[in-house]
């Protein structure tokens, strides 16, 4: 009889085609199994309390960064990024690790609201209750940092958690749920499951508590109505068309240099990365000209030896090239590289300007190391284009006088002023966006009320002689009722 083979998926190094490691494609069973075990281990866990889990999140960040050589070598091979990109990726992922475990108490901590006076009998006080088990499905371009922003923060919140990996960067995935294991108390806390897109509709369907997705708002949008199918709620991370505004005041010098670097760097392969570029005509030739030059000192190619690495996904690249070619056939011009700077599996820089608003290149997101600058008379137009985008992740705003005044009339989650990603590493404020961009937070306080439901619980401390809530309400109750909301209209509440 034959011995039917477990089927199985390869993940492969960017740059040289070879297979890195072979991973199994998890079936509905065994992720629902997975997902049984989670289930079992979430009230002894919970049960640690907080002071217990963050001893463990702790031990599991400091393992994680004495190893830092080890995971960046791994995620620099399945990303293609370089070595410094990808340290850089890990140090900033373990301070989210950190301050999710240090801050989870103190935010979700029993609050005491006031009853109001027409129920000052009561005492009112609101729980923050872990969920159970959290779905996690990651990306493949930043396959540290971006799970683990909502891996820690919701095992910080007393929730076990099952995590889906990309299927190109399963290793790291992998490589997290191990290191975990060598500082977890019991097995089952957080488990790393491994497949294809199949695989991670299994685990929206495997009777998780909420999905926390981080992806393309293509796949979102299929994840979504999955988990709308089965009530599990979900927390959506998509992608983004980033605008940088730059206003005639701004510091031109920094701004070209972060923006190419936003752009540019991870290959444009960025949910936050810059796409477009709107300054003020005033400024614009010396923009344009400094951005041309740095773009002549920056090239793509292999790790150690570029300042990016290449597409991780081989795919994208026809995205990519498809986007620059619109661009100049809608009546953009090129300014630096074009589409023969797309060369499998490397994308060399690109810089076009003038693109009408209209082109594809303008609308969706191209996720490659291409910048689009188009003039604008003022900044209101400035405002008016960025908001006139399916999109709203993050935005950047250069000005020295202007840039808050500016950035509250962005429709997007996030806008760094006089910088770029800074809002990124900063793991105290929320994460995420509106519109194709997504819902929810991750990081931050609202981070880790993510993965909570909130319970209400109201108790009596005394009697009143009012029969508000009772079949013996009397006539001079109603009376009563209505002259004090008459009188006090929400104060007192
Ligand atoms: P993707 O949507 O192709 O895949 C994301 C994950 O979804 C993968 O693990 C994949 O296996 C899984 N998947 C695919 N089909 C599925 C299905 N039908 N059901 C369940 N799971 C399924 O995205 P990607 O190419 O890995 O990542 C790049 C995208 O992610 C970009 O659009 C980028 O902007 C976005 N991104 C967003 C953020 C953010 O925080 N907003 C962060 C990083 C990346």
């Amino acid at each position: 009889m034959a011995i039917k083979r477990r089927p199985s998926f390869n993940s492969h190094n960017p740059v040289s085609d070879e297979v890195i490691g072979t991973y199994p494609i998890m079936s509905k069973n065994e992720v629902d199994d997975v997902v049984a075990h989670a289930r079992l281990a979430f009230a002894q866990w919970n049960g640690l309390g907080f002071g217990e889990r963050k001893r463990v999140l702790l031990a599991w960040s400091s393992l994680i960064i004495n190893r830092i050589e080890q995971i960046a070598q791994l995620i620099s091979r399945e990303t293609g990024k370089p070595l410094s990109d990808a340290r850089l990726e890990v140090s900033i992922a373990v301070n989210q690790i950190s301050w999710a475990a240090r801050h989870a108490e103190s935010i979700l901590r029993t609050s005491f609201r006031r009853p109001g006076l027409l129920m000052a009998n009561m005492s009112a006080t609101v729980e923050r209750s872990p969920m159970g088990v959290i779905g996690v499905i990651g990306p493949w371009n930043y396959p540290l940092y971006t799970p683990v922003g909502s891996i820690s923060y919701a095992l910080a919140a007393g929730n076990t958690v099952v995590f889906k990996p990309s299927e190109y960067t399963p290793g790291v995935g992998v490589w997290l749920e191990d290191t975990f294991n060598e500082v977890a108390p019991f097995a089952d806390i957080f488990t790393t499951i491994t497949g294809l897109a199949q695989t991670g509709t299994s685990l929206c369907l495997s009777g998780i508590n909420k999905l926390s997705f981080t992806g393309s708002t293509r796949t979102a949008k299929l994840v979504a109505a999955q988990c709308a199918e089965v009530m599990v709620p979900v927390v959506l991370e998509c992608g983004g068309k980033d605008p940088v505004i730059v206003a005639s005041d701004a510091d031109i010098r920094r701004a070209v240099d972060a923006t190419m670097w936003s752009a540019m760097a991870n290959a444009g392969q960025s949910c936050i990365g810059a796409e477009r570029v709107y300054i003020d005509e005033s400024v614009a030739d010396e923009f344009i000209s400094r951005a041309v030059e740095l773009a002549g000192e920056i090239h793509a190619g292999a790790p150690g030896d570029a300042n990016y690495g290449p597409a991780t996904m081989p795919s994208q690249l026809k995205v990519i090239q498809s986007h620059i070619k619109a661009a100049i056939a809608d009546g953009g011009t090129s300014v630096f590289g074009g589409p023969q700077s797309v060369k499998a599996p490397f994308v060399q820089p690109v810089i076009l300007i003038d693109v009408p608003e209209d082109s594809i290149a303008m609308q969706s997101e191209t996720f490659g190391p291409v910048i689009i600058i188009n003039r604008v008379a003022t900044m209101s137009e400035a405002i008016r284009l960025s908001n006139a985008s399916a999109y709203g992740l993050g935005a950047n705003v250069w000005s020295k006088r202007k840039g808050k005044k500016i950035a509250s009339q962005l429709h997007c989650g996030m806008v760094a002023i006089n910088s770029t990603f800074a809002f990124a590493a900063i793991p105290s404020v929320p994460f995420g966006g509106v519109k194709d961009s997504g819902s929810g937070r991750v990081h931050g306080p609202e981070g880790l009320l993510e993965y909570t439901f909130a319970r209400t619980v109201v108790r009596s401390r005394f009697y009143l002689p009012l029969h508000f809530l009772s079949f013996k309400r009397r006539p001079q109750d109603d009376r009563l009722v209505i002259k004090l909301t008459r009188i006090l209209k929400g104060r007192l509440g």
